[in-house]
């Protein structure tokens, strides 16, 4: 086939001029992300290979080699994994196939357009992958051939990262993908082994495969002219020495014990997996055995992505079975609410052919997910332990804490501090997300509820514990009282806490979306119900004095006729009319019925169009 020339996927051309404007300040990012891509396309190829062992060819030992070449100024990573035919690179290295990529590049370009550096941001929350390679190159050729396809019918893709690429056919004899950066001027730099080998083991060292750098050797000049004033020799320096070397740690790092891993490690795993720049707000490690054998290491990230409500994303868990890649985002790894969790899942019972399909009726799934749920859960809660520093001790409770329990020491102190306003973090973050639990995980929902924090008629922070509150509560109050509403200000506005106003009794305050929804499956915490102001006739209970019920039942007396009148003159709009105590400065307000629809429910479902 002859020479074609394409263009790129509009969302590519936007995409590339974003990497090549405005993804400076890390340039070194592409190496990992190339590395990545070689060893995902090895993963790809074992996991076909599990059906058909004929793709390994003769080569069965997969590997990526990074070479260079200073006076082309080339940098090439070589790998011997699946590989793409043409078709496939035309799709997979010219368009973007990921609808969440792509509601990404809307995002970018939409009405509320990022400027630079939240762009970057942005662009590192969901990594350029590929593309990345033009932020040092102003040309990249991959040379690929595909596992299974003859030699004949390799491809050469070349762009100079502008608005289109070139295919044509090629001969090549290795299966697999050769990726070559012609550097920039300005990114000479990484043609350099040392550059490459500390860029390998900061990004890339738990890369289960080995990655191979030739070696070099320190070589005097040589001698030319022994009457030269310079001694005669050319200038020494590195030579090739045609020998490989393994250059990264080749150790899938979940599978290390933990212990020897240290936690810039475990960070920048977490960089790799997640795409994301910034560190982990906490992570959890474990090997689980008993009847359900496996290892997860789940990070929580810092920062939400931008598409956290999309209920249909699944958890960005990867599933590996005895070290095997076998899926990115494997569902029911993780109930939908913990859907912002990543990390990676290793079984050791689950068959390698594991279908999506069989996920979802596997029992050692179904172990495996509440095991991660309860991990997830014991994270939560040991970041609200330490969310705020202990209150210091009066002397006399210092004197009888230290006679019970240890003293701490330094580490573990620095550990507490390093660990205050991590909880808070994360609830703003991920706060609205942990409440759909309240429906969808009825055996946790009791922990979850613990985990919940609300803003109250004493704290405009969402801080307020249920604990937090019950401890708060009056002498004679028997429910813990909310409001929902669309915002903070509706909700502290509300006519309906005038008499919890007055009679000094905290509610709280409801503002997320979800929580009309979600507190629909919470009737009561530690056997306190809990009863939103809006609903029927508030039962003040014991708060309310004998004064106040009489005063009140007079007034319905007096006020019978009227309330006949209101009632008729308002048949079709209301319900019931009736005097109320809970109102003190306002004439009037309207409430629902003890089990009716919030308004707040009423007005959700509404626009939602039902
Ligand atoms: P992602 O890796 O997240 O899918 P990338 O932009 O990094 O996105 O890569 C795009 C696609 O190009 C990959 O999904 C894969 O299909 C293909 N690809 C990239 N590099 C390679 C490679 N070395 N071998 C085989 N396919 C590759
Ligand atoms: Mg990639």
């Amino acid at each position: 086939m002859t020479k074609q020339t394409l263009s790129f996927q509009a969302e590519v051309a936007q995409l590339l001029h974003l990497v090549t404007h405005s993804l400076y300040s890390n340039k070194e990012i592409f190496l990992r992300e190339l590395v990545s891509n070689a060893s995902d396309a090895c993963d790809k190829l074992r996991f076909e290979a599990i059906n058909d062992n004929a793709l390994y060819e003769s080569d069965t030992e997969l590997k990526i080699k990074v070479t260079f070449d200073t006076d082309a100024k080339t940098l090439t990573i070589t790998d011997n994994g699946i590989g793409m035919s043409e078709a496939e690179a035309v799709e997979h290295l010219g368009t973007i196939a990921k609808s969440g990529t792509k509601d990404f590049m809307s995002k970018l370009s939409g009405d509320q357009k990022a400027n630079a550096s939240q762009q970057g941001q942005l662009i590192g929350q969901f990594g350029v992958g590929f593309y990345s390679g033009f932020i040092v190159a102003d040309k990249i050729s991959v040379e690929s051939r595909r596992a299974g396809l003859t030699p004949a019918e390799g491809v050469r893709w070349v762009s100079g990262g502008a608005g289109n690429f070139e295919v044509e056919a090629m001969e090549r004899a290795e299966r697999g993908t050769s990726v070559t950066l012609h550097l920039r001027d300005d990114a000479l730099e990484y043609a350099s082994a040392w550059k490459l080998k500390s860029i390998i083991s900061k990004y890339s060292d738990h890369i289960s495969l080995p990655i191979l750098m030739e070696k070099e050797e320190w070589k005097d000049g040589e001698l030319i002219n022994p009457s030269d004033e310079s001694g005669g020799r050319q200038p020494g320096g590195m030579v090739k020495t045609g020998e490989w070397e393994t250059v990264n740690k080749a150790n899938a790092i979940w599978a290390r014990a933990k212990k020897d891993i240290t936690a810039d490690e475990y960070t920048e795993f977490y960089k790799q997996i997640s795409q994301d720049q910034d560190a982990p707000l906490a992570y959890t490690h474990n090997r689980v055995e008993g009847s359900t054998e496996y290892t997860q290491l789940l990070y929580i990230p810092g920062k939400a992505p931008f598409d956290l409500f999309n209920r249909e994303k699944s958890a960005g868990v990867k599933l590996y079975v005895k070290r095997v890649f076998i899926m990115d985002d494997a569902d029911n790894l993780m109930p939908t609410y913990l859907r912002f969790v990543k990390g990676v899942v290793d079984s050791s019972d689950l068959p390698l052919n594991v279908s999506r399909e069989l996920l979802q009726e596997s029992r050692d799934v179904k172990a495996i997910r509440e095991g991660c749920t309860k991990r997830v859960l014991g994270m939560l809660e040991d970041l609200a332990k330490h969310d705020k520093l202990p209150a210091p001790a009066t002397e006399e409770a210092t004197e009888t804490a230290e006679s019970v329990t240890d003293v701490q020491t330094a580490e573990e102190k620095a550990e507490t501090e390093a660990n205050v306003g991590k909880y808070t973090k994360f609830y703003k973050e991920f706060g609205a997300v942990l409440k759909e639990g309240l429906g969808e995980d009825f055996g946790n929902k009791d922990r979850i509820a613990k985990l919940l924090r609300f803003a109250s008629t004493t704290s405009d922070a969402a801080s307020v514990s249920f604990a937090d509150y019950k401890a708060r509560m009056k002498e004679g109050q028997e429910s813990i009282y909310y409001i929902t509403a669309d915002s903070l200000a509706a909700a502290k506005n509300s006519p309906q806490l005038e008499v919890f106003k007055k009679k000094g009794i905290e509610v709280l305050l409801m503002t997320d979306r979800v929580d009309e929804w979600a507190l629909n499956y919470l009737y009561e915490f530690d056997d306190t119900p809990l009863q939103s102001v809006a609903k029927g006739a508030v039962d003040l209970g014991k708060l309310q004095d004998d004064a106040e019920k009489k005063a009140a039942e007079e007034a319905a007396e007096t006020f019978k006729p009227l309330l006949a009148k209101l009632k008729e003159a308002l048949k079709d709009k209301a319900e019931d009319v009736r005097v109320t105590t809970r109102l003190v400065d306002s004439p009037a307000c309207l409430v629902v019925q003890d089990h009716g629809m919030s308004t707040q429910l009423a007005r959700m479902l509404k626009q939602a169009g039902q």
